[in-house]
């Protein structure tokens, strides 16, 4: 999903347009990768000297409510990332060190037809975590 894309949603929704909601999906779409709430509040902070948290938190909530932005705990902090526009369903691999993800085109469901047949399922989540190639690679400071 870009910004554009994005906005489009929130106005479908009847969220307001303001400049720091723009300025937050921006963020996000210059760097696809997970970014904790803690980081888009340095961020806004930067150019916002005094908003608060629960502005900046406020907003990430309704964005991932509205399922422009996916959500994801790590370490124990929240994290978001712009959704994926793909209409496949798939999966992500994330990098515990620079919270990059790429895709598995493989679903764990696709095995577990017996549960299927005791539950009825409505959504699952799977999420593999690790280090990418970069980080791997990276000696450690
Ligand atoms: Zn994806
Ligand atoms: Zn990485
Ligand atoms: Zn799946």
């Amino acid at each position: 999903m870009n910004v554009e894309e994005a906005l489009e949603r929130m106005k479908e929704k009847g969220y307001k347009h303001t400049t720091k909601r723009q300025e937050i999906l921006e963020l996000f779409a210059r760097d696809s990768r997970y970014i904790s709430a803690k980081e888009v509040l340095d961020y806004m902070q930067s150019r916002y000297s005094g908003l608060s948290f629960d502005t900046v938190y406020r907003n990430l909530s309704i964005f991932s409510d509205i399922d422009i932005l996916e959500m994801t705990e790590l370490e124990g902090e929240k994290r978001f990332r712009l959704s994926c526009a793909t209409p496949h369903h798939h999966h992500h691999m994330i990098c515990m060190s620079c919270g990059r993800t790429k895709h598995v085109h493989a679903c764990p469901m696709d095995t577990l037809d017996p549960v299927k047949e005791e539950f009825e399922i409505t959504d699952h989540k799977f999420e593999i975590y690790g280090y990418c190639q970069e980080c791997k690679t990276t000696p450690v400071n």
